[in-house]
């Protein structure tokens, strides 16, 4: 799959995938004003423009990237794994299904997706993906 940052300076190639996610944690609402939409996308990514990338250290198992020119959220990438979780509207496709939230304990009462999905709290997360010790969210 192909997409790209608002203004082209940075575009990604991933592969082919529907599965998406929605994060409503407080790190994720801050950073782009609302929960994040991410199509799960694997280790496999390949970008053009990589000196356009900005990186920020999100918390001590995640970083968050942008572009440098246009501001475009490109990915939340998880260090541990490589994973690279990458925001719906960057890609030209549409063709993705809404299968997990996660924090959603954190979801402010101000919106509710109504998709039917998995639905998991910070605590499940954490069990999940985050080692030991650390904080929360990031
Ligand atoms: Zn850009
Ligand atoms: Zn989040």
């Amino acid at each position: 799959m192909n997409g790209h940052c608002l203004c082209g300076a940075v575009s990604i190639t991933t592969p082919a995938t529907t599965e998406m996610g929605a994060c409503h944690c407080g790190a994720c609402r801050r950073w782009g004003g609302g929960p994040l939409l991410t199509v799960h996308c694997g280790p496999d990514v390949g970008f053009n423009g990589t000196d356009q990338i900005a990186i920020y250290p999100s918390s001590q198992w995640a970083e968050r990237a942008f572009c440098r020119q246009c501001g475009t959220h490109l990915y939340y990438k998880l260090l541990a794994t490589g994973e690279y979780f990458v925001p719906a509207g960057v890609f030209d496709s549409a063709d993705f299904e809404l299968g997990s939230q996660i924090y959603v304990d954190k979801k402010p009462a101000y919106y509710a997706f109504a998709n039917q999905t998995a639905m998991l709290t910070e605590q499940q997360v954490i069990a999940q993906y985050a080692p030991p010790g650390d904080d929360a969210a990031g």
